[in-house]
């Protein structure tokens, strides 16, 4: 258990089944996505990421597949787009709730996510290997999530780990382990967004949406979709009708599943594990106190 500097701890639990799934790229994907925006319907204003000085944070990486070209002169300001992206439609999610929010981050001497750059000793692209070289390379921290584009090929879908753990506390298990996340090569920035999602702990299992396997029922949602899951015979795709055909258009759509700074009392997220809640180590928020 270590302390983090705010009266808050974090401690290594083996609490919860950790369950990898793969998200393969769908016909839903083509297109658009890359552009998609959410816009603030308040007036607080989006939340800039939060340049995190300790290890409880995000860190970009780009990985080189042994034997692969490196490409990192396109892809490293590829991902801190990408990276920007997420952030920004985290955190006009939560204006929308009157929630000032946003993404802890790894970043530059300029303030800038910084996308660390490692060339693997092998070419196996299964998480748990990609999860091994990491670690090989000393950047396995408790804490720390780490994000890993893995190659520059064309998108071949993400990957990261289920939780399953309900608690809404900072005991949750989501927030005391190291994290990782995978997208394959080049995909929309909410490939990156839905894949962090997996590690901040969403969807979880007993959500009033859940499709039963890690993700959402309700689209236009980025953590939803016709996943073959118990619960996916009640998928629908305009639970929360996307302005522009894209189904990744809101992050946690009516904001019920796993996303809402000020979930109403007795609500299921006021109840169980929030991303948005001030107990989620992942995310800054000014007046958590
Ligand atoms: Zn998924």
């Amino acid at each position: 258990m270590c302390a983090i500097g705010n009266g808050q701890f974090k401690v290594r639990t083996a609490y919860g089944d950790q369950v990898t799934h793969f998200d393969a790229p769908l016909p839903k994907d083509k297109g658009a996505r890359d552009t998609v925006t959410s816009p603030a319907i308040t007036s607080l204003a989006a939340r800039s990421h939060y340049c995190a000085p300790d290890s409880y944070r995000i860190q970009l990486v780009y990985m080189i597949p042994a034997g692969a070209p490196d490409a990192s002169a396109a892809m490293v300001p590829l991902i801190r787009q990408h990276f920007i992206q997420s952030n920004d439609m985290v955190s006009n999610r939560a204006a929308q709730y009157s929630g000032d929010l946003s993404l802890r981050v790894a970043c530059d001497s300029a303030g800038q996510p910084a996308v660390r750059v490692l060339r693997s000793s092998h070419n196996n692209s299964d998480i748990g290997a990609i999860d091994q070289e990491v670690a090989r390379q000393g950047q396995r921290i408790t804490g720390q999530d780490n994000v890993v584009y893995w190659g520059d090929g064309g998108c071949g879908g993400g990957v990261a780990y289920g939780s399953g753990d309900t608690r809404p506390g900072v005991e949750n298990a989501v927030n005391n382990a190291p994290g990782i996340a995978v997208v394959y090569g080049r995909c929309p920035f909410t490939y990156m967004l839905h894949e962090q999602g997996h590690s901040m702990g969403a969807v979880l299992p007993n959500a009033p949406n859940t499709s039963g396997a890690g993700h959402c029922n309700d689209d236009a949602d980025v953590m939803c979709y016709k996943d073959g899951g118990p619960n996916s015979g009640n998928y629908r795709s305009n639970v929360c009708p996307s302005p522009n055909g894209n189904l990744d258009y809101y992050w946690d759509c009516n904001v019920n599943d796993y996303f809402h700074p000020n979930p109403p009392a007795g609500s299921f997220l006021a109840r169980n594990w929030n991303l948005a809640s001030c107990s989620n180590r992942m995310v800054y928020r000014p007046n958590c106190g």
